[in-house]
């Protein structure tokens, strides 16, 4: 069902004694009574450290990357199988550095989504234009490409474990934030094409998160959108203050 969420995607930061203390800060000073789902994505080796701590809390972790095959010779790569029996339930995939970085495709994210969701595991999957597409007025169908080609083909049934995240890359990390109306535009966009591929009610029943240099001072007016659920947030999700003033603003 359709909510608002505010993960924190943590990216190659904290070690482990500074993932306990975050989560420690974080239990102590997690808002009262605000409707928002909240979400930790700490790297690999922090995951159980997380999910020990957060057992009882209604904070939930999720990781940042899976690989799509069950197991194998796959040196340095982690499977569904393993991130559930740390419990974790829910991966990011698709991330623009992932995409970037790591050459990771459509095509391949389509894979780790059918992995994920075989696994009965929830994916928040990123999408997002580059510079040069918004420059060329393209920004609309590099995303719709991406949600065509990882996502289209899912049954019906499988998006109740689909979030995505709208995260334009040349706001991520750079200090740059789409505007309020740049995101509702492309969030709006998003929910029509998901109507047009399947219907009204998978759409309204989507969580779409924006991300991109979201912080405590323009997450406000950011998630006022109406078609803005929330977001999926890099650098200021690494301070429990920040953290914490963006849920409140949720
Ligand atoms: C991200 O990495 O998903 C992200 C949105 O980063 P930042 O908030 O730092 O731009």
């Amino acid at each position: 069902m359709r909510h608002t969420i505010v993960a924190g995607n943590w990216k190659m930061h904290k070690n482990a004694a500074e993932t306990q203390q975050f989560v420690n800060d974080l239990i102590e000073n997690m808002p009262n009574g605000k409707e928002v789902e909240v979400i930790i994505a700490p790297p690999f080796t922090n995951l159980l450290i997380a999910t020990q701590t957060l057992e009882h809390t209604n904070i939930g972790v999720a990781a940042q990357n899976m690989h799509q095959a069950e197991g194998g010779a796959f040196t340095g790569e982690i499977s569904a199988d393993m991130l559930k029996s740390v419990g974790v339930n829910t991966v990011i995939l698709g991330h623009s550095e992932r995409r970037q970085y790591f050459k990771e495709t459509n095509a391949l994210l389509a894979n780790k989504v059918d992995t994920a969701l075989r696994h009965n595991m929830r994916v928040i999957f990123c999408v997002g234009e580059e510079l040069n597409d918004r420059k060329n007025k393209q920004h609309l169908n590099v995303v719709y490409y991406q949600l065509k080609d990882s996502l289209f083909h899912l049954p019906k049934s499988a998006w109740n474990n689909i979030v995505l995240a709208y995260e334009p890359v040349w706001a991520i990390g750079t200090g740059e934030t789409a505007t309020p109306e740049q995101a509702q535009e492309m969030h709006q966009y998003i929910r029509e094409q998901i109507a047009i591929q399947y219907d009204k009610e998978v759409a309204e029943n989507t969580s779409i998160l924006y991300g991109g240099s979201v912080k405590p001072e323009n997450s406000k007016e950011i998630f006022s959108k109406p078609d803005v659920d929330g977001g999926l947030i890099g650098g200021a999700a690494l301070k429990v203050e920040d953290f914490v003033n963006i849920i409140n603003n949720g």
